[in-house]
């Protein structure tokens, strides 16, 4: 950043400044900054992560369900999209415009069901293509490419399933261990929880495996329909938190380089009590600004992984 472009921001932070101050966000001065001084910035050219298509510039979310056999995760997703609310494939193929949920896609999963719906939330609309991968198939098989396959994953175990919390926690960790998943949203789903008296996982464990690697975690009940729509939304959520916080970061962190090269081209004087400038007394702002944006996403990580409208 050049002295010039920095005078420029400096007058568009006085303007924004009169405006509102107090509600003055990271992104808004960074955008003001950007628009007015002419920064370079690669940020809005990077991958969202999870809204990487749009049709009629509606984002697709790719949620991938996995978990062991019989747990639920067919009868979850039906709950999800409706009976004749979403579309539904499986192997023999269907009408679908995203390739996603094209069994060619992905030949080593040609048995998959796959599921589209509409979604409007917190006011911005989405499309979830899903896709549930049986189990069978997954475990079977060499080819990782469903941890590549989506931008969210749902596990799924069944409460009354020891074995089922095992393979959860396999898969999660799978999914950790990847790199391209490896901050991915992962929401563990504990179903059947209307089974309560044959429950062989208490919620303690469920909770514990899911901070243990840095997952949400959720009680659900397919058949009576509960938390259902919370846990396919919730994972849209957790997309659009995840994806705004490595956005946030990088601009952090490309602010800093920039304040760090700024520091160094600005000219050192001889008087050691002089007064401060107008430059170092912005880059003081911008800094405590950083570091004030870095404390509330500390802070909102800190919130319980029962909240999937929070990271
Ligand atoms: P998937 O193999 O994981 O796809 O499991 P399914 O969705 O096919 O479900 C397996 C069986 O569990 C079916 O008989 C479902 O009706 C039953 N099931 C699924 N979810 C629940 C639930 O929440 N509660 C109860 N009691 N049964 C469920
Ligand atoms: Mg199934």
């Amino acid at each position: 950043m050049t002295l010039t472009s920095c005078k420029r921001c400096l007058q568009q932070l006085a303007s924004v400044s009169r405006r509102s101050l107090t509600n003055l966000s990271y992104e808004d001065l960074t955008k003001e900054c950007r628009e007015d001084s002419g920064w370079d910035s690669d940020v809005d050219s990077l991958s969202s992560g999870g809204e990487d298509e749009a049709v009629a510039g509606t984002p697709i979310h790719r949620v991938v369900l996995l978990g062991g056999e019989g747990v639920g995760k067919t009868e979850l997703a039906r709950q999800f999209v409706g009976a004749d609310g979403g579309y539904e494939s499986d192997s023999d193929g269907g009408d679908c415009d995203d390739p996603f949920l094209d069994p060619d896609s992905m030949p080593g999963y040609g048995l998959r069901n796959a599921f589209q719906k509409d979604v409007k939330l917190d006011g911005s609309s989405a499309v979830m293509s899903i896709i549930d991968i049986p189990a069978t198939e997954l475990y079977d098989s060499d080819d990782e490419s469903f941890l590549n396959a989506g931008d969210a994953y749902i596990i799924v175990y069944s409460s009354t399933d020891r074995e089922s919390f095992r393979r959860a926690a396999d898969v999660a960790l799978s999914l950790r261990r990847a790199k391209k998943t490896a901050h991915a949203p992962i929401i563990i789903a504990a179903n059947k929880s209307d089974l309560e008296r044959r429950r062989q996982v208490s919620s303690e464990e469920g909770v514990e495996c899911a901070v243990g690697l840095d997952c949400k975690f959720i009680e659900t009940s397919a058949t009576f329909n509960h938390n259902v729509d919370e846990l396919f939304e919730g994972s849209v959520r957790q997309l659009r938190l995840r994806t705004e916080a490595r956005l946030l970061a990088n601009q952090q962190r490309r602010l800093r380089n920039r304040i760090r090269s700024a520091r160094r081209a600005e000219p050192r004087r001889a008087e050691p009590e002089r007064e401060k400038s107008y430059f170092e007394r912005f880059v003081e702002f911008l800094e405590r600004l950083v570091s004030s944006k870095k404390d509330r996403v500390a802070r909102m990580k800190a919130k319980s992984c029962h909240n999937l409208s929070v990271l």
